[in-house]
């Protein structure tokens, strides 16, 4: 049964909005056709379904964890990301059982919060079967990291764990520039596909830029317990990014976080490589750093943004118009800016642009109402989702 949908205002994303707009949907939630207000008054429509407030496409979660979603609640806020990374190591073994029930309510939230395909780190296979029964789409990234290990068999393993997720998507990723050998770098670039996407956490925190540049602060604190020695590419004068970028894989790749990039990173970045997205996950920065990245600098052109929720272990929900809000309230981001970081920018991040992202005939993108006040402020978190 062909449905008729209509509300205050519809926002297609790629075209402008429509107010009192109809979307035509067919039973699997495609989109038929988008109507204005007078050509669904022109084609007599009966049983137009009518909501209060604004229709949007499904969102896009470009990073998350799942695998760490029975740290839920576990984890102090605001203690910062080396005292934040030492608590997960400390607190993340837990029966499967444990880990998998907390990782399908993830997922069920995930939904509910209008959430319709996800960019997700993962460290095991433990997660496959919650996203092949998901209704979700998802990106397994397989995350590694090893600082001055043999790099041989933890490429190894990881190509095993990516080759398991199949049919499901996978890609093997660099976790962080303070956690990767140049080593390792190098049997990343040689396992990646030229399918393959990439995401690396990016300037999380102000130690990891002191880490590179001076090769001192709390990053050294974690070597010297870990009784790793630094490297030649510790204490450089150049900070994380200039490090990482230029080891990675050309492929279209996703910078996570970016709470301390500048904007002297930002032009090298852009110069460096052609096919970057940069997510922002402020509630997470909030959780983990009590800090929020310098958004004006991502209005930049060049710069295509994307948001992610990161993990349950540093967030209080998995909900990308939370972050949306949080983002329209701290640094006053116009909310038509916040929902193309929302949908499409992430839908072409993750290469699935042609299904979802937009209100576009063809596609079946995921429906969510929201309730936006005046000025377009963003009024709750509440999603009703509609398909
Ligand atoms: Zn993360």
């Amino acid at each position: 049964m062909q449905r008729y949908l209509s509300a205050n205002r519809i926002y297609p994303v790629t075209s402008e909005p429509i107010d009192n707009g109809v979307l035509q949907i067919s039973e699997t939630g495609e989109i038929i056709s988008i109507l204005t207000a007078e050509e669904a008054a022109a084609q007599n429509i009966e049983n137009i379904e009518q909501y209060e407030g604004v229709l949007v496409p499904g969102f896009v979660n470009t990073h998350c964890h799942l695998e760490l979603s029975h740290l839920f609640n576990k984890i102090p806020e605001q203690t910062g990301l080396p005292a934040f990374v030492k608590a997960i190591v400390e607190q993340r073994a837990a029966a499967d059982e444990v880990v998998v029930a907390a990782m399908d309510a993830a997922d069920k939230q995930m939904f509910e919060n209008g959430i319709v395909a996800v960019g997700d780190i993962s460290n095991q296979l433990i997660s496959k079967d919650v996203k092949q029964h998901s209704p979700l789409h998802y990106h397994t990234f397989v995350e590694v990291f090893g600082f001055n290990h043999p790099s041989q068999p933890i490429i190894e393993e990881a190509v095993k764990i990516r080759d398991s997720y199949w049919p499901l998507k996978a890609s093997i990723v660099p976790h962080a520039p303070y956690s990767v050998a140049i080593e390792l770098f190098q049997y990343i670039e040689k396992s990646t596909r030229p399918q393959d996407v990439i995401s690396i956490h990016n300037q999380e925190t102000l130690a990891e830029n002191e880490f590179f540049e001076k090769g001192t602060g709390d990053f050294e604190a974690m070597y010297n317990r870990m009784g790793v020695p630094k490297s030649e590419a510790h204490g450089t004068g150049e900070n994380a990014i200039r490090y990482h970028l230029p080891q990675l894989p050309r492929n279209r790749t996703l910078l996570v976080h970016n709470t301390f990039t500048g904007k002297a990173d930002i032009d090298f970045a852009v110069a460096q490589h052609k096919d970057l997205y940069w997510c922002l996950c402020p509630n997470a920065n909030v959780y983990i750093e009590n800090n929020l990245p310098d958004v004006n600098l991502f209005f930049d052109p060049r710069v295509r943004v994307t948001l992610g929720t990161d993990s349950l272990a540093s967030n209080h929900q998995l909900s990308i118009l939370a972050e949306m809000q949080t983002l329209q309230q701290k640094k006053r981001v116009p909310f038509d800016k916040l929902l193309k970081w929302a949908t499409i920018n992430g839908a072409a991040f993750l290469g699935i642009a042609n299904q979802f992202g937009s209100f576009e005939v063809g596609k079946t993108p995921g429906i969510n109402l929201i309730e936006l006040g005046d000025a377009k402020i963003i009024k709750s978190k509440n999603v009703k989702r509609l398909i």
